[in-house]
């Protein structure tokens, strides 16, 4: 294996840290979880209580000021145990990153401390029923009243939207600008007129509450909106390399958990006298898969090196997330089948890799988006 340069002796205690959490915590729950399709709080409370959220968060705000790799470490260990319940990406890389990059100092102070803590969980609210792809072409509305907006309209597939006590949620405040008349917007789930609907019965990721949110009339304080009126798009598209670095750096991980998982078990399942590792075909095919995974590994921990100098182009984590995203659901399909019957039953984490890790090549801008932000940049320049 290519070593892996990125960690420091500090970063690797850290993980040893999230993997006891993860051990104890939240693998034996996880089955009950998974068929309530939503985890307790108290878990949020204790990841808070061990460290584990919104680690880039400076210590003006609660946080421990650890850094963006903590992140990065905490995603990959998640990954490989297969935890994919608990919305802590989403709730430290991708909303409390929002607040930490655009919030003002009254905002960071609001919300981060909670946050850090577990007090307070959140969620991202972009996409609608209508569409998800085209972010400027969203309908929920925010109307100027006063010192206050208006908030009316809906979204959908939400993580953590059952559990979620502030949303940072994407809205037109000008319906005639296009993607200029986008804003982000800061709704708490106790204002009048915010609304969970279903928690989405979904393929996989079971333990997550993804769900449907309601706005109806609610009355938002211009202070709770993140950085200027019309920006949001911008900071929309800026935020989005984040993302689909970290759903890199998770994909990468359970792509390595999952074969292992593969040589762990057909060295020790036979079949016609022979040990199924020991077929040209399992050795071959787990081979191609491992150079594929190294080299992913490679590409997301160079993307990880740009992204903390702050010069991770969009382009590239769109590739990035296209192509780890894509092998991810290669490994665990051609993993599985050396399982055999046992990689169908969910009792076998392969399967329910299996179903957890489609959902990758969609969320997060699908596979089609990345191809078209990758096309533009070779036939546009
Ligand atoms: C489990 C789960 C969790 C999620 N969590 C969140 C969340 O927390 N917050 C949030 O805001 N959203 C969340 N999402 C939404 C997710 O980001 C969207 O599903 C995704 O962006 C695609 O949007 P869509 O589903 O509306 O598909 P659509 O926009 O309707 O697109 C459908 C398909 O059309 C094709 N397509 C679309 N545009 C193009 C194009 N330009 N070129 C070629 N083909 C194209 C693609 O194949 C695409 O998959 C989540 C989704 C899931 C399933």
């Amino acid at each position: 294996m290519i070593p892996r340069t990125l960690f420091s002796d500090e970063h690797e205690i850290y993980r040893e840290a999230a993997r006891r959490f993860i051990e104890t915590e939240i693998t034996p729950f996880h089955a009950d979880w998974e068929k309530s399709g939503v985890v307790p709080r108290e878990l949020w409370l204790k990841a808070g209580a061990a460290g584990l959220l919104c680690t880039n968060v400076p210590e003006e705000y609660g946080g421990s000021g650890a850094g963006f790799l903590y992140n990065v470490v905490l995603a990959e260990e998640l990954g490989r145990a297969g935890a994919t319940g608990p919305g802590f990406v989403v709730h430290s890389d991708m909303v409390a990153s929002y607040i930490l990059t655009f919030g003002t100092d009254a905002q960071k102070k609001k919300w981060l401390p909670k946050m850090v803590s577990g007090e307070m969980i959140g969620s991202l609210g972009l996409t609608e029923p209508g569409g998800g792809s085209d972010l400027k072409a969203l309908r929920t509305r925010a109307v100027r009243d006063g010192a206050d907006y208006v908030i009316n309209g809906q979204k959908t597939y939400i993580s953590n939207g059952q559990l979620c006590d502030l949303v940072v949620l994407a809205c037109k405040t000008d319906p005639e600008a296009g993607a200029k008349g986008v804003s982000l917007i800061v709704v708490e789930a106790d204002m009048p007129g915010f609304e969970r609907g279903r928690r989405l019965d979904k393929l996989g990721l079971k333990a997550q509450d993804t769900s449907e949110l309601f706005f109806r009339d609610v009355r938002v304080p211009v202070t709770n909106r993140l950085g200027e009126e019309g920006a949001g798009f911008k900071m929309a598209m800026h935020k989005l390399a984040q993302e689909r670095l970290i759903i890199s750096a998770n994909s990468v991980a359970v792509s390595e958990a999952a074969l292992g998982w593969t040589v762990e078990y057909t060295k020790e399942r036979k079949a016609f006298g022979k040990l199924i590792a020991d077929f040209q075909n399992t050795r071959f095919k787990v081979a191609e898969l491992a150079a594929q995974v190294q080299s992913a590994r490679i590409f997301v921990d160079r993307c990880i090196e740009l992204a903390m100098a702050e010069k991770l182009d969009s382009t590239d984590a769109a590739m990035l997330k296209m192509l780890t995203t894509e092998l991810q659901c290669k490994v665990v399909d051609e993993c599985l089948q050396f399982f055999g019957g046992y990689g169908y039953m969910l009792e076998y984490p392969i399967a329910r890799a299996y179903i957890d890790s489609r959902v990758r090549r969609i969320a997060g801008g699908s596979s089609e988006v990345m191809r078209e932000i990758i096309s533009r940049r070779i036939f546009e320049g």
